[in-house]
């Protein structure tokens, strides 16, 4: 079982990513966390990569594509591919890899929410002091704190500092968002694909995470 998943930042696709990898066995394979395990390793390719991560551009493709390549190849009991492709080259050269090495694509899932609310959720997160897991959200009526307290234990609330980053955030959706060249680029690219022989699943990220949550398992065999 192989799953790509697409979703911007802030769309909760950790959260419908967890379902899909557990109900399969999935390993999670995503573009960043190899990125990062690289550069705490200090490899030649972290050290390479750290450059563009830190200005927040986008890893050149002659050193990501063969990396995620490389790391799919490696997989024995199928994945959920996360953070790749991110721009429509990258699309096409997954989808001629897996043509190439036989790799059945199973599933492509896309978590549809318009821009100006993903912004809005990203920056209205708060991490409760006693547990970082509660939810608070002030851009999510169903969780939104209780004043400036977790709704769930009363503890006190802060923002992540790179959630208030309103230029990266901005950066990241200028990449995801783009239809041109960008992941939406990428994304429409699997969408259109004629006998890709995988199933297109489109979730509406307007909806509650249950509600998500609901459609997608009805969605997967
Ligand atoms: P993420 O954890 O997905 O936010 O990724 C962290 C950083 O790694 C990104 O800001 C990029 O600099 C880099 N990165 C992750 N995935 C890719 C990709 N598919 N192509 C190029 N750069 C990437």
């Amino acid at each position: 079982m192989n799953i790509l998943i697409f979703g911007p930042n802030g769309s909760g696709k950790g959260t419908q990513g967890d379902i899909a990898k557990e109900k399969y066995n999935l390993d999670h394979i995503e573009s960043g966390a190899i990125f990062r395990k690289h550069i705490g390793g200090g490899t030649e390719l972290g050290l390479k990569a750290k450059e563009y991560i830190n200005k927040g551009e986008l890893v050149p493709d002659d050193i990501t594509i063969p990396m995620v390549l490389d790391v799919l190849s490696h997989s024995k009991s199928g994945w959920l591919l996360d953070g790749f492709p991110r721009s429509l080259v990258q699309g096409e050269k997954l989808w001629e890899a897996l043509q190439k090495d036989g790799v059945k694509l199973d599933y492509v899932i896309e978590i549809k929410l318009p821009r100006d609310i993903a912004k809005a959720r990203i920056m209205g997160r708060r991490l409760c002091a006693n547990n970082p897991n509660h939810p608070n959200n002030v851009g999510i009526p169903v969780i939104a704190p209780d004043g400036d307290k977790c709704r769930v234990c009363g503890g006190a609330l802060t923002a992540r500092e790179d959630d208030q980053d309103e230029d990266a955030i901005n950066k990241r959706h200028d990449i995801y968002y783009d239809d041109k060249t960008g992941t939406m680029a990428a994304c429409n690219y699997f969408k259109d694909l004629k006998d890709g022989g995988f199933k297109y699943i489109q979730l509406d990220g307007e909806k509650s995470i249950n509600e998500i949550k609901e459609y997608l398992v009805s969605q997967l065999d």
